[in-house]
C-alpha cells in the first residue's frame, strides 16, 4: 500500500513529503496508522547532521496511532487498538534484556544503526525500488508505518492521540530520568536546566516524586511560567542571572538532583556545578555524537555522581501504560504541553523548534 512520508535525503535540506510503497507486515511486525507525532530535538539532530543516520531516512519517533494490520506471530494486539510507538524495540534475549535493561537491548541498537526493521530489511521503498531507512524502528513522520511488535505499546484509548504521542519520548525521558536515573525521594531538591518538552516533564516528574524545591532554568519567560504551573517552586532566567550562583543561592549549598534537559555540554556543566555534596547530575538530553564535556574533578570528592540515561531508563511496556494512567488520573498534566498542527507543516514545525520559538511540544496530527 501507499504511505506518505517526510523523507530526509540529504543533511541540511528540508524533508520531502513523498509517497512510499509500504510492505505488508512481516513476522513480528505491526502496521500502524499514525494519528499524532511529536516534533523533538532529536529529529532536528538528524536533519542537521549531529546524529548521523543512514540516508535517506524518515525521522519522527514520538507517536501514537492505530493498529491496522499485524504480521504472522502477532497475536496479542487487536486491530484498532491505540498504540504508542517506542524507539526501544527489544529482543528479550540479549545480555542487556536479560539484566532487565531493555532500553539498552543490542538488537534495538542494531536496528538503530542499520535503519532497518530487523537488521536487514526496511519496510518501505521509493518508486525506483530504492530503500528508505527507519529512525530507530519508528519513523513516525509518515501516515502509515511498520514497526516491530515490541516497539508498539497499547494504551488506553481514553488518552487523546496527541497526548499519547508524548508518552513515547518527552514524557518517558523526563519523568523516567526522575524516577529511574535520579530516583528522587520525597523532600529532596531538584534543578532542571532547560524547560522544553523534556525539561517540563522532569519538572512534573519531580513534583510527582514529592520534591520540596524544584528550580526551573530557562531563557524564555513563557517556558518558565509554564514550568511554574507544572510544579516548579522557583525559576531562574538564564539570560540575566548567573545560573550556578543563583541556583546555589536559592537552595543553599546546591540541590540533590540537577538535570541537563537541553543536551549541551555547557548545560551539563551547570547541572554538575549546582549539585550539593552527595548529589546527582543527570544527563537527560541527547548530545551531538562529537560533543565533549569538561568538568572540575575536585567536587567528585563530595561523592557527587554524574549519570547518563537513555529515554529515562524506562521499560516502555511497563512505564508507558503507567504514565497514561498518571495522565488520566490528573497527576501528569500533559494537555498544556501540546501544540497541535497538521502533518504537512512538518518542515515549518522543525524550523520553529530550531529557532527556539516553540512553547512545550508541537504535535503533528494526521486526519
Ligand atoms: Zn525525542
Ligand atoms: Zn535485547
Amino acid at each position: 500500500m501507499r504511505t506518505t512520508a517526510a523523507v530526509l535525503h540529504h543533511v541540511g535540506q528540508p524533508l520531502e513529503l513523498t509517497e512510499l510503497e509500504l510492505r505488508d507486515p512481516g513476522p513480528g511486525q505491526v502496521q500502524v496508522r499514525i494519528r499524532a507525532t511529536g516534533v523533538c530535538a532529536s529529529d532536528l539532530h538528524i536533519l542537521d547532521g549531529r546524529l548521523p543516520k543512514p540516508l535517506p531516512v524518515v525521522p519522527g519517533h514520538e507517536a501514537a496511532g492505530e493498529v491496522v494490520a499485524v504480521g504472522p506471530g502477532v497475536d496479542d494486539l487487536a486491530i484498532g487498538a491505540q498504540v504508542v510507538l517506542s524507539i526501544l524495540p527489544r529482543c528479550l534475549a540479549c545480555d542487556a534484556c536479560r539484566a532487565g535493561r531493555t532500553n539498552l537491548c543490542s538488537w534495538g541498537g542494531e536496528l538503530a544503526a542499520t535503519g532497518t526493521l530487523d537488521g536487514q530489511l526496511t519496510g518501505w521503498h521509493l518508486d525506483d525500488g530504492s530503500s528508505v531507512h527507519h529512525f530507530n524502528g519508528v519513523s513516525s513522520f509518515a501516515t502509515e508505518v511498520l514497526v516491530p511488535r515490541s516497539g508498539a505499546v497499547e494504551v488506553d484509548p481514553a488518552v487523546p492521540a496527541a497526548v499519547a504521542a508524548l508518552l513515547g519520548c518527552a514524557v518517558s525521558t523526563g519523568v523516567g530520568a526522575v524516577r529511574n536515573a535520579a530516583q528522587v525521594r520525597p523532600g529532596q531538591t531538584v534543578a532542571v536546566i532547560g524547560c522544553g518538552g523534556v525539561g517540563l516533564n522532569v519538572v512534573q516528574g519531580a513534583r510527582m516524586a514529592g520534591a520540596s524545591r524544584i528550580v526551573a532554568v530557562d531563557v524564555d519567560d513563557d517556558k518558565l511560567a509554564l514550568a511554574r504551573r507544572l510544579g516548579a517552586t522557583d525559576t531562574v532566567d538564564a539570560r540575566g542571572d548567573a545560573v550556578r550562583t543563583t541556583v546555589t543561592a536559592l537552595v543553599d549549598g546546591g540541590v540533590d538532583h540537577a538535570f541537563d534537559a537541553i543536551g549541551r555540554p555547557e548545560a551539563l556543566g551547570d547541572a554538575f556545578a549546582v549539585t550539593a555534596p552527595g548529589g546527582t547530575a543527570v544527563a537527560v538530553g541527547l548530545y551531538a555524537t562529537d560533543a565533549q564535556v569538561t568538568l572540575p574533578a575536585f567536587p567528585l570528592v563530595g561523592e557527587r555522581r554524574l549519570v547518563g540515561t537513555y529515554l529515562g531508563g524506562v521499560d516502555p511496556h511497563v512505564d508507558i501504560p503507567r504514565l497514561a494512567a498518571d495522565h488520566l488520573g490528573g497527576r501528569l498534566r500533559l494537555s498544556d504541553l501540546v501544540v497541535e498542527r497538521p502533518f504537512d507543516e512538518v518542515n515549518d514545525a522543525l524550523d520553529e523548534l530550531r529557532a527556539g520559538r516553540v512553547l512545550a511540544r508541537q504535535v503533528l496530527t494526521v486526519d
